[in-house]
């Protein structure tokens, strides 16, 4: 395949591959631009779990990358990246393909870690990308039909208890979604709730340990107890095995066997492959394998690959894998990409931490906002979902982060005129107020176009 000399490739159409994408449509970025995924859809994953339980649709978290690059000049091409050639500047596909770069941004996020647990990789349910919030949705469906239609009650309880294993904050997000909707998804089929278990299970005798939403555990451990079943905690467990119908983990010195058909993996992330088989030696990389970047988010031997999101770690600032970070290295990587063309100095990517969102059950959640306030509830809810439809790549023709106003133009400016909570409070009623603001809109919009479309059928 022939390439021109001036062309960025970018591999990874997630928060940094995507964002970098689309901000270069926007800055009129004078190179070619070929986006490679090897999906057709952008995965919005912090609103997996709306999609999971029927919150929200796949328009909203999984949208088209075709339809969200429409107009933006950004050439996509879904296929799988088999193996890139720094030396060469080369992107080699599955297919056999290949393209040559001038630039590279390498944003293919991270993989799910089993930690070499005996059974885990083979009968236990990742959460990571659409298909797998599809796969556990039909799971699910057909262990609570079978229990409908069991009489050994002990096979029931089986059936009937999903176990999620991590309590980071994607298990315990898992958790809570799960105790709201499975009672109610049995009862509709004339099942008892009551008998639907939902089991957590953790290695640390702590939930949310070492993570950013660390400050949320005491909301989060209340709120797991009020779900409609409570969630059974099992913590300072170690797994030592998944299998298709039962889950063994060891605890004060003892094998224990919990029963079930239905093991959620949530435990880990692992360095992606592609990146793993670069040849980087472990002095840049950090001690798990992610790659280690310059503050212009550049790779120190090979300034021509950029590299964001949760496969690269900068130097000396580690920053957690999330999406909130990587959206904002995905800006900073366009800005240099745009500066490089033109001869501009690159300047050191700036990222704001700007609080956490930790979905806890159906229109429940808890916001943390600049570690300042906590925002739990209802309210949590409407910050939490407001915030990340606003996030939402639209299509190019109309991409505007709101959130980012939301965020900086609100949140910053109040918090600037000191740091006090009185301000802080203000600041979250305006967030608030906007984010009720856009969801009413949203919806009077789409009440508009749902009686448009009636009157155009009469
Ligand atoms: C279930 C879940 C919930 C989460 N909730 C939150 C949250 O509430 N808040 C938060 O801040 N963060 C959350 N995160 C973390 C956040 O989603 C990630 O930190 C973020 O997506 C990282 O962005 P990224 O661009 O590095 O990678 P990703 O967004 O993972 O994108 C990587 C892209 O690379 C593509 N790709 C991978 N391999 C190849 C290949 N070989 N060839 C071609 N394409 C490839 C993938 O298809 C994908 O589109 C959550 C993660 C998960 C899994």
């Amino acid at each position: 395949m022939s390439n021109p000399i001036y062309q960025t490739v970018i591999i990874g159409g997630g928060f940094t591959g995507l964002f970098t994408a689309l901000h270069l449509s926007h800055q009129h970025y004078p190179r070619s631009v070929i986006l490679i995924d090897k999906n057709g859809r952008f995965c919005f994953k912090p609103l997996l779990y709306e999609y999971f339980s029927g919150e929200m649709d796949s328009m909203q978290v999984t949208p088209l990358f075709t339809e969200l690059l429409r107009g933006s000049g950004v050439i996509f091409v879904q296929a799988e990246v088999e193996s890139i050639d720094l030396e060469n500047r080369q992107v080699h596909l599955s297919s056999g393909d290949c393209y040559n770069y001038s630039n590279l941004v390498l944003a293919v996020g991270s993989v799910t870690g089993y930690f070499d647990v005996a059974g885990a990789k083979e009968s236990a349910l990742p959460f990571w990308m659409q298909k797998d919030a599809i796969a556990i949705d039909r799971h699910l469906h057909k262990c609570l039909e079978a229990a409908i239609h069991t009489t050994d009650p002990k096979t029931r309880r089986q059936l009937l208890t999903v176990a999620v294993v991590g309590g980071g904050p994607s298990g315990v997000e898992m958790a809570a979604t799960l105790a709201d909707f499975l009672p109610h998804w049995y009862a509709a089929m004339n099942g008892n709730s009551q008998e639907v278990r939902v089991v957590l299970i953790n290695r640390s005798e702590e939930i949310l340990k070492g993570d950013i939403n660390s400050h949320l555990r005491e909301i989060a451990e209340n709120e797991l107890q009020k779900r409609t079943i409570p969630i059974e905690m099992i913590l300072g467990a170690k797994v030592t095995a998944v299998l298709p119908n039962a889950l063994e983990y060891q605890r004060d010195g003892q094998v224990e066997i919990l029963p079930t058909y239905t093991t959620i993996w949530t435990a880990g992330t692992a360095t992606h492959p592609l990146i793993q088989n670069l040849p980087i030696p472990a002095e840049h990389r950090d001690q798990r394998g992610r790659l280690q970047v310059t503050p212009t988010l550049q790779l120190p031997d090979y300034p021509e690959v950029f590299a964001g999101g949760d496969c690269a770690v900068v130097e000396e600032n580690p920053l957690p894998p999330t999406a909130q970070v990587a959206y904002q290295q995905g800006a900073a990587i366009a800005n240099n990409l745009t500066a490089t063309a033109l001869g501009d100095d690159l300047k050191p990517a700036t990222v704001n931490i700007r609080g956490t969102l930790l979905k806890l059950g159906l229109h429940n959640a808890a916001a943390n906002i600049f570690d300042l306030l906590e925002v739990t509830g209802e309210l949590g809810h409407l910050i939490r979902q407001g915030t990340y439809l606003e996030l939402l790549p639209t299509p190019v023709h109309n991409f505007k982060a709101t959130a980012e106003w939301i965020n900086d133009e609100i949140l910053q400016r109040y918090l600037a005129n000191g740091d006090t909570e009185k301000t802080a409070i203000r600041a979250i009623e305006l967030v608030g107020g906007a984010v009720v603001g856009v969801l009413a809109a949203r919806k009077l919009l789409q009440m508009l176009g749902d009686e448009n479309k009636s009157s155009d059928k009469s």
